[in-house]
Order: C-alpha cells, then sequence, then structure tokens
C-alpha cells in the first residue's frame, strides 16, 4: 500500500519510523500486567497483536481520547478492552465491587453486549475483584436492578436498556466512571440509539468524574464524527485501512 502524499525521497525515512514506532508485536511487549498477557495468551488464545491494536492500546494506556476506525474483524474489542482492564488492575484504590460502575461500555445489539461482556469476563479472572456485568433488553428488568445494587465495575450495555435503568430503576450510580467506550458506533446509530446515547453521555458528565473516553466504528459517518466531538476529548483520530 503506497500512500501518494509521501513523496519518494522520504519513503525510506518514513517506514524506518513507522519501524521505530511499532517494534513488536507481542502483547508481552505491550506496557501490561503479565497475569493479563497470561491471560490474553493461555485464554483468549491470542498473543500478537493486530494493527489496530498496536495503534489503540498505547494510545488508551496513555490516557488520552480516542476515536477509531478500522474494518469489522480487525480486532477493535481487545483494543480498549486490554488498557481498560490495565488501568483498573493498576488503581491506587483496589477496585471494590461497590464501588459501582467505573467503566461503561455501550454496544448496539444484545448479541454484542452479550459477547463483550464474555470477553471482559475472561480478561478480568486473574483479577477478581474486578466485576464486569451486562445489561440488555429482554431480560428481566429487577434482576438487573439486584445485580447493579450489588456493583457491577465493568457495565457493558445496549443503550435503550441503560437508559430505562437511569429513569425507571435509579440504580445505576454514574460518580465513580473513569471510562466510557461507544463500540460499533455506525451501527450504534444506524438503530436509532443516538438519543439514548446523548442521555448517558449528559448523566456521565453531570456526575462529573474526570473520564477517557473511546469511540470505534468501522465507518466514519458525519453522524459517527458529531457523535464523537460531543463525547470525546481532544481525541486521537486512529485510522487503519485494510484487513489485520
Ligand atoms: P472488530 O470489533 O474490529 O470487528 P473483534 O474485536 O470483534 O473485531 O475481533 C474479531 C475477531 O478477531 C474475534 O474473533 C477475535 O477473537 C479475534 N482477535 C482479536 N484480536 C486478536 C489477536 N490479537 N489475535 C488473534 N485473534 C484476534
Ligand atoms: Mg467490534
Amino acid at each position: 500500500r503506497h500512500n501518494p502524499e509521501i513523496p519518494d525521497i522520504l519513503r525510506p525515512v518514513v517506514s524506518q519510523l513507522k519501524e521505530q514506532i511499532f517494534t513488536s508485536d507481542s502483547f508481552s511487549d505491550l506496557d501490561l500486567h503479565p497475569h493479563l498477557v497470561a491471560t490474553l495468551n493461555k485464554v483468549l488464545n491470542v498473543s500478537t497483536v493486530t494493527s489496530v491494536q498496536k495503534r489503540t492500546i498505547p494510545v488508551l494506556l496513555s490516557g488520552r481520547d480516542a476515536v477509531v476506525r478500522s474494518q469489522t474483524g480487525s480486532g477493535k474489542t481487545l483494543s480498549y478492552a486490554v488498557p481498560l482492564v490495565q488501568s483498573l488492575q493498576a488503581a491506587q484504590q483496589k477496585v471494590k465491587r461497590s464501588d459501582g460502575p467505573l467503566a461503561v461500555v455501550i454496544v448496539p445489539t444484545r448479541e454484542l453486549a452479550q459477547q463483550t461482556f464474555q470477553i471482559f469476563t475472561k480478561l478480568v479472572k486473574p483479577f477478581t475483584w474486578i466485576v464486569p456485568g451486562v445489561l440488555m433488553g429482554g431480560e428481566k428488568r429487577k434482576s438487573e436492578k439486584a445485580r447493579l445494587r450489588k456493583g457491577i465495575n465493568i457495565l457493558v450495555s445496549t443503550p435503550g436498556r441503560l437508559v430505562d435503568h437511569i429513569k425507571n430503576t435509579l440504580s445505576v450510580g454514574f460518580s465513580g466512571v473513569r471510562w466510557l467506550v461507544l463500540d460499533e458506533a455506525d451501527r450504534t446509530l444506524d438503530m436509532g440509539f443516538e438519543k439514548d446515547v446523548t442521555v448517558i453521555v449528559n448523566r456521565l458528565n453531570s456526575a462529573g468524574s474526570s473520564r477517557q473516553n473511546v469511540l470505534l466504528s468501522a465507518t466514519l459517518t458525519h453522524g459517527v464524527t458529531r457523535l464523537a466531538d460531543v463525547c470525546l476529548s481532544d481525541p486521537v483520530r486512529i485510522q487503519v485501512s485494510g484487513p489485520a
């Protein structure tokens, strides 16, 4: 893949620079807890990082917001899930269940909510004190409410269901939230959830804790870009073209 904007005379320099930035393909060379790396290898069966993970994980570990565009199947979930778990397990004050939501992950569908929750469940295995949980339409609201009351630290939800709990069960305390992830943002907008996402973001903003925000999408439509403008603060823009 040739970038036409780079003059030929600079190409060797650029490729050398790229090599210096992306020196490793291995999770073990990222700045991660060794137990997290071991879990990636042994439980999730991944050892090498994909292109989008290589670009995104260091940015998120540095504390910046990010908007990430790369094609479906390129590995965006671990791009945010790995730095998120790394940051929560490294927190100075050890995470307690009663802290409630520290991360809110919004995905468009129940299936994705379930899948994403399962990935977090695997990733936090060595860090048993961090509790992930999932809320999604179609489940019993009452049992979800009970689980929320007990405490969910990494809260994966569809937009509508989270708004439902915010408005009707009053069981979501947002004051501890340090991470907001809007995954599959293009699909979330396609499904008509813009208003619900806005309600959630407004609630988070009025809860007032300082927060890292990530938006991931396969396409950067006008709507997605507008959502990024509203939800992210001075984000690093990461675009990966082509297959993983
Ligand atoms: P996207 O969100 O970009 O569509 P996913 O995060 O759903 O992509 O990942 C797509 C597939 O690739 C999943 O089956 C996932 O397990 C796998 N995968 C992700 N990261 C890696 C990796 N570093 N090495 C091997 N497989 C991976
Ligand atoms: Mg995805």
